[in-house]
């Protein structure tokens, strides 16, 4: 810890959702660590839990959303009326803040922009958090082109043809948004990407990953100020005294002394991470592929993520008695602990980011399964870039079966494995003193301290 910096306090905002709120506050450890004071400012909906955090301070805004805008689930709606609804609360929040204390920084995660805006009127300076793989940023400014262009929507007759300029994504694999408003996605991307006043870029990737797409931010100035590739972050905050889960839904750990029990390498872990929701047919089409598997799973089945039920009420009759022993089912996991069990031998993930870069982080190869936005660019890097995964096509049980067997039994499974390994030793070479990250860190610890 750098004492010079001790009682400087940063105030860091993250969007309120599991995939945001996650590294924001392994940002917040980590910056803590380093000697910060930390305030985290956070919307009402889907608070974080304070109590995950005792060290931080928490202060919870009036986000002016509705029951109605909650339930329509459509985020780049509640996203945009975020931004909407909570310029003047932050700027009182902020100005009360710096009466008090030394407030020198800002952190925003980047579809907060209204954050930018507060700031420079206040004249604190501001650093966006990107939590996503910069391979997504490009793919949507190619997106924004596009669509500007009018090539969109896509034909499926070009959906397995490369995006020129872009290798190595195909048409299929652009990162279209989950919103019935495709204009108002687009113009959150915008205003998401748009740097105004902010004087720096945190990103949760490494240069290891990502150097060829980092470089092109640069290069083509997508990025006019400086950027800081600090990740994995969670890497970082695991390693600090002060790590602890920002998990929205209560972890069950008994899954852990479940995986105890198996043999190593021989699990498959299911999750499709804190958004996507799935249907009567999909549940029963993946049950009984994980049946079909006979190899032993662990799965996470939020409760409401299933179209017309509770929690597992629409799981295939037969399913739970006929599989036994074999499967472990779950609300929620510890799913940083499960990805470094020795058990688990593969995660069949939908590709959100934080879940791309824990599978990576620990080694463990993955069966890909993206349903939108940057799940899909991620899931191409994972199977066709690194090479650490393969792509399921096809929610269907015959599909899913093979899959699961190639990935654990097969040879191509077990190369796979290799390359997995390969990467996780290269996270630890650039998240350890002299390596990529590590330096990118304390350059920033530095950029912070020289408000
Ligand atoms: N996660 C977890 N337990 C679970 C499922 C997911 O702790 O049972 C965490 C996971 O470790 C990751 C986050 O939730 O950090 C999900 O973020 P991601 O970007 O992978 O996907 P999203 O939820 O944003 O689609």
């Amino acid at each position: 810890m750098r004492n010079e910096t001790r009682r400087r306090r940063l105030v860091l905002f993250p969007c309120p959702y599991q995939g945001h709120i996650n590294p924001m506050l392994q940002l917040g450890t980590i910056l803590y660590s380093n000697g910060f004071s930390i305030t985290i400012v956070h919307t009402n909906f889907n608070a974080p839990n304070p109590q995950g955090h005792p060290h931080f301070s928490f202060v919870s805004l009036p986000d002016g959303l509705s029951e109605n805008d909650i339930s329509t689930g459509d985020i780049t709606r509640i996203l945009t009326t975020i931004n909407d609804n909570c310029k003047v609360c932050l700027q009182a929040t902020l100005e009360k803040g710096q009466k008090l204390d030394d407030i020198i920084c800002i952190i925003f995660d980047e579809h907060l922009y209204f954050c930018e805006a507060v700031a420079a009127n206040i004249k604190l300076p501001s650093i966006i958090l990107r939590t996503t793989s910069s391979a997504t940023f490009l793919a949507r400014y190619a997106l924004l082109t596009l669509q500007a262009q009018g090539y969109e929507p896509f034909q499926d007759s070009i959906s397995h043809e490369m995006v020129p300029k872009l290798h190595p994504l195909r048409f299929k694999d652009l990162p279209l948004p989950k919103s019935e408003d495709l204009k108002r996605a687009a113009q959150l991307v915008v205003d998401s990407y748009t740097i105004r006043s902010s004087s720096a870029v945190i990103w949760n990737t490494m240069d290891g990953l990502e150097q060829s797409c980092l470089m092109k931010i640069q290069e083509e100035y997508y990025c006019p100020v400086p950027i800081f590739p600090i990740g994995p972050m969670h890497k970082f905050a695991s390693r600090t005294n002060n790590s602890t889960t920002a998990s929205l839904l209560k972890e069950d750990s008994s899954c852990i002394a479940w995986l105890d029990k198996q043999s190593h390498n021989s699990v498959i872990y299911v999750s499709l991470g804190s958004i996507i929701s799935t249907g009567e047919k999909e549940i029963a089409e993946m049950a009984w592929g994980l049946a079909n598997s006979e190899q032993p799973f662990l799965w996470v089945i939020r409760p409401g993520s299933v179209s017309g039920s509770d929690w597992v009420e629409l799981l295939p009759k037969g399913f739970r008695d006929g599989v036994g022993e074999r499967g472990c089912i779950v609300k929620w996991a510890p799913q940083k602990e499960v990805l470094g069990h020795e058990a688990v031998g593969g995660f069949w993930s939908h590709c959100g980011w934080n879940s791309t870069l824990e599978s990576i982080s620990e080694g463990v190869p993955m069966i890909c399964k993206p349903c939108f936005g940057d799940q899909r660019v991620n899931a191409r890097y994972v199977c066709h870039e690194w090479r650490v995964g393969l792509e399921l096509e096809k929610l269907e049980r015959k599909d899913i079966e093979r899959a699961i067997r190639k990935l654990i039994l097969d040879d191509e499974g077990k190369d796979m494995r290799v390359r997995a390994k390969d990467l996780k030793e290269k996270v630890e070479v650039s998240t350890r003193q002299g390596g990529s990250s590590h330096k990118y860190l304390n350059g920033l610890v530095d950029f912070i301290m020289s408000f």
